[in-house]
């Protein structure tokens, strides 16, 4: 095999295999390097999203939800079920095989494409040459025109607070449990926080979510979020805001929790505690000397509008760079540089970017909020459709949440899209493409959307937005 690249990717996670590919689309000669190891020590491309976070987090969203349903909802359909259990074993190997297809899919994929998989660890020196360890321990110089790094990111740990891999652990952990803890805390309320909460929560684990801050998900619209926790405190996830945790401790009789609120000290005792208070970037021994490639104060990688580090020919993607660590705008950055390095165009819209929390009510948005416009201090109009008042989410008896479209006052333009109910995070797509092609309301309103579907909230929320929904009232 040849040690001399067109592209070398240092990464393999949704960031990295996607630049790979389109890489070697574009007629590159391109390796993947990939470190990633499961516990059981097999390797695995498709990094932290496919091993330890969107992928089993959904697996496991889903049939935790199925089960709640079964419990809770299924009788009004007037279908009976005579009692109603669960079995994790089942749930983690469904799992599991989800996780293993998917992984091994992307060495399937790199085989069409004419990608080089490496397994191992990879370094950048200076000049663009990559240092490669094998996980059989062999050592390579390799030497590539273009770099990408797409290392990803990891938990971020809490002081006081020491992993233990059992009783207390990070989101992969969370997701490995074989059994539903009767006591369960999860430290903070993100996205993914909320998200495992859910899951041992809807079977059964009393779950307690301490978050440190006053405000429950700042970073999304305020009515989305109001309703978001009368849903999340409904369904029983005691979600205590204002609560900064500062130790834990294992004893005997549980692990002790040990949190400030407006109170003042507090403890709680519980069966397993999970560490969700963020992620950090990943960059650990992956550069060496005079590489020119340079980290901000956050331990990002720096990088320009177009993924370029300082250092020439050298990129960087994903999580290891600014912006929200998500799974899909790594993919769209390691696509663009693949196309850039191409020399063709290769562009991301940094402002049309989802964000979906997969709780029920799901939760999903792009653009802005109302709350960041008017501190912009732009004028806009808002339109908003409950599902309440929907066909198809009655006949589904999803009827919780509503979409809200917000737009600009003076010439119509969609300014962002905010939804909480049934399948949000699909239906967040429209909203994209939307802004994607800087429509207006107006272009929704005069879009056609089947009867009945879920889709139809947004048509109507754009109807709204000019006091012409016909499904509602209009106010
Ligand atoms: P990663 O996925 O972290 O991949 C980086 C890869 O690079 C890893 O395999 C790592 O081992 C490897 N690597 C690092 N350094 C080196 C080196 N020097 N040499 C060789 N290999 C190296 N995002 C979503 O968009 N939707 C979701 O629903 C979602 N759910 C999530 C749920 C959980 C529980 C978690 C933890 C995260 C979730 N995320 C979700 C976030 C998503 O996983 C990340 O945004 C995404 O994985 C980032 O992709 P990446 O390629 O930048 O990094
Ligand atoms: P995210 O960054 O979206 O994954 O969310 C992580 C959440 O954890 C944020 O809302 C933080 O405010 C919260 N958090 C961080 N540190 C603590 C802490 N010590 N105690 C409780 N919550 C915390």
């Amino acid at each position: 095999m040849s040690d001399n690249f067109d592209v070398i990717v240092i990464g393999g996670g949704p960031a990295g295999y996607p630049a790979a590919i389109r890489a070697a689309q574009n007629k590159l000669s391109v390796a993947c390097i990939d470190e990633w190891k499961n516990r059981d020590g097999s390797a695995a491309f498709g990094g932290t999203c496919l091993n330890a976070g969107c992928i089993p987090s959904k697996a496991l969203l889903e049939s935790s939800e199925l089960y709640h349903r079964a419990l809770h909802e299924f009788a009004t359909h007037g279908v009976k079920l005579d009692g109603v259990s669960f079995d994790v074993e089942t749930m983690q190997k469904r799992k599991g095989g989800i996780v293993r297809g998917m992984t091994q899919g992307i060495l399937t994929l790199f085989k069409g494409a004419g990608v080089t998989p490496l397994t191992g660890h990879g370094r950048l020196l200076a000049g663009r040459k990559v240092e490669f360890t094998g996980h059989d321990g062999a050592r390579r110089i390799l030497q590539a025109k273009h770099v990408v790094l797409a290392s990803g990111s990891e938990p971020m740990p809490l002081r006081g607070v020491d992993f233990d891999g059992e009783r207390i652990v990070d989101s992969w952990g969370a997701l490995e449990f074989a059994a539903v803890p009767k006591r369960l805390c999860v430290i903070g309320a993100g996205v993914i926080g909320l998200e495992l909460g859910s899951v041992w929560r809807r079977l059964g684990a009393e779950t307690v979510v301490l978050e440190a801050l006053e405000q429950f998900l700042p970073m999304a619209d305020g009515q989305l979020a109001k309703e978001a926790a009368r849903h999340f405190r409904k369904q029983g996830l005691d979600i205590r805001l204002g609560a900064k945790v500062t130790a834990a401790k294992v004893e005997k009789d549980g692990v002790h929790v040990s949190y400030a609120d407006a109170k003042g000290a507090q403890t709680l005792v519980v069966d397993r505690l999970i560490v969700a208070i963020g992620r950090r970037p990943f960059t650990r021994n992956l550069l060496g000397e005079g590489t020119g490639v340079v980290l901000d104060a956050r331990g990002f990688i720096q990088v320009d509008e177009q993924c370029r580090t300082g250092a020439e020919a050298v990129w960087a993607v994903g999580d290891c760079v600014r912006g929200p660590m998500l799974a899909h705008k790594g993919k769209e950055e390691g696509v663009g540089v693949a196309d850039l390095i191409a020399g063709k165009y290769g562009h991301v819209n940094y402002n049309a970017i989802p964000s979906v929390i997969y709780t029920a009510p799901e939760i999903a948005w792009v653009g802005q909020t109302e709350e960041q416009l008017k501190a912009a201090g732009r004028a806009y109009k808002t339109g908003s459709f409950p599902f309440a008042a929907s066909g198809r989410a009655r006949a589904m008896e999803a009827g919780a949440g509503f979409c809200k479209i917000v737009a600009d006052a003076a010439s119509d333009e969609i300014l962002g899209i905010h939804i909480i109910g049934p399948m949000a995070g699909e239906l967040i797509a429209e909203a994209v493409l939307a802004m994607e092609y800087s429509a207006s309301s107006e272009d929704l309103q005069r879009t056609i959307h089947a009867h009945p579907t879920l889709s139809e909230a947004v048509h109507e929320a754009a109807l709204a937005a000019d006091k012409r929904a016909i499904d509602i009232p209009n106010r």
